[in-house]
């Protein structure tokens, strides 16, 4: 079998041999080595318990809401404090929180949580909520913890979690638009450069779950011609068709994108058809990406292992938190695979640059739908953009300087 360049990826990697076969032409028992490899990784501590001398008792846990955003607060037995944003979800998941996440961690050692995130999806049968809707819930505790943690330790969520390598992150800035024509739509884009200084832009193609439908017609190939024309050679630009195609239409827009050096192609199939996606994959040269509708490992894993993506996305709300994206990444990494974590919620960037400061292998740009402005001064130094790339936040847990000043105003939501 002639070496693709998919092999030739993977020849760098750390399985060495391994990698560097495409996974259908390993033997069984190579592939069984691969497979024990990934779940090893995956099973291997995330955070150092060792980090903290005395027990951290978690005594309380509330959802506060202020507006549409909703906050959580939790505190230990003595007095410590953490707090975490929803990505404004609360709205209709809160009775998930409240009854089935929350009341779990009530007098337990928030030091364990690696091993309560286990007990939890088992606790009341909660695999059976198995899904966004749960663990979006888990990761705004999650969240909330190891800010707790963070602030006991005094480290920085990244510290915390294995150390800061990096205190920049590039980011592109998303467009999230479908309702523009191709002309429109690059006038948008031309606006959000302009207020961020991005050097990177992700636009929306096809219909959004659309059954190759396009947004209007003709929008997609025109705008994908136009991008490059309009905004120039050096723009790094990233598309995301949201599940709109199947394989033959993804491959025909695919090609449109490598014709423009896009840097991927998000989303190409319907999320959870892993076979028809890794069928796109396999055909085009351009990096699919993928993940951020997805909750398990293990169809993460199977989805490394078999290459249905280039780039693994998961969402650090939508699947959980931190902890289980890190555990994702570090499957990925193994086989040489980025993980560009997708965000949601207007403060989920925030994590996404604590993710982003202590993994090795995130790729060129990270997701960024813009509102800095919104949260900057609540860290110091304060947030800010420098050429193209968004600061990490500085300071103990997830960096917020005065946990009070945020709170304000807000109501606790009753069980
Ligand atoms: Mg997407």
């Amino acid at each position: 079998m002639p070496i693709s360049r998919r092999n030739f990826i993977g020849k760098t990697a750390g399985l060495g041999a391994l990698a560097a076969v495409s996974p259908v032409s390993l033997s069984a028992q190579d592939r069984r080595d691969v497979t024990s490899h990934l779940i090893d990784a995956a099973q291997q501590p995330v955070l150092d318990q060792t980090q903290f001398k005395e027990p951290v008792i978690i005594e309380s846990i509330d959802l506060l809401r202020k507006g549409k955003q909703h906050y959580v607060r939790v505190r230990s037995k003595d007095g410590a404090e953490g707090i975490s944003l929803d990505n404004n979800r609360a709205q209709y998941l809160a009775p998930i929180f409240l009854q089935r996440v929350a009341p779990f961690f009530i007098g337990k050692d928030a030091r364990l949580l690696e091993d309560h995130l286990w007990e939890l999806y088992r606790w009341g049968s909660n695999y059976k909520l198995q899904g966004l809707a749960f663990w979006s819930p888990v990761a705004w505790v999650e969240f909330a913890i190891l800010d707790l943690l963070g602030r006991v330790a005094d480290k920085s969520m990244g510290e915390l979690l294995g150390g800061v390598i990096r205190k920049r992150v590039p980011f592109y800035v998303a467009s999230g638009r479908r309702d523009t024509t191709p002309e429109e739509e690059i006038d948008y884009l031309r606006g959000l450069i302009d207020e961020t200084g991005a050097k990177a832009i992700k636009y929306r193609v096809g219909g959004r779950m659309s059954r190759n439908e396009d947004a209007l017609p003709g929008r997609t190939p025109k705008l994908i011609e136009l991008s490059r024309k309009e905004l120039g050679d050096a723009m790094a630009i990233h598309a995301d068709s949201n599940s709109s195609y199947d394989p033959p239409q993804a491959i025909e827009v695919g090609r449109m994108l490598e014709d423009i050096g896009a840097v991927y192609f998000e989303e190409p199939c319907p999320f959870d058809h892993l076979e028809d996606t890794r069928k796109v994959t396999d055909t085009l040269s351009i990096p699919v990406a993928g993940g951020e509708q997805e909750y398990s490992q293990w169809r993460f894993q199977w989805a490394i292992e078999n290459r249905a993506v280039d780039i693994v996305q998961p969402d650090l709300h939508y699947y959980g938190g931190l902890i289980r994206s890190i555990r994702v990444s570090r499957m990925a990494e193994l086989l040489n695979i980025p993980t560009t974590v997708h965000i949601s919620g207007g403060f989920g960037f925030i994590y996404m640059l604590h993710f982003a400061s202590r993994t090795p292998k995130i790729g060129g740009w990270q997701e960024y739908k813009r509102n800095i402005e919104d949260y900057a001064d609540w860290f110091d130094p304060p947030l800010r953009i420098e050429n193209g790339s968004l600061t990490v936040p500085e300071g103990p847990g997830v960096g917020i300087v005065d946990t009070n000043r945020v709170l304000e105003g807000t109501e606790r939501i009753e069980a």
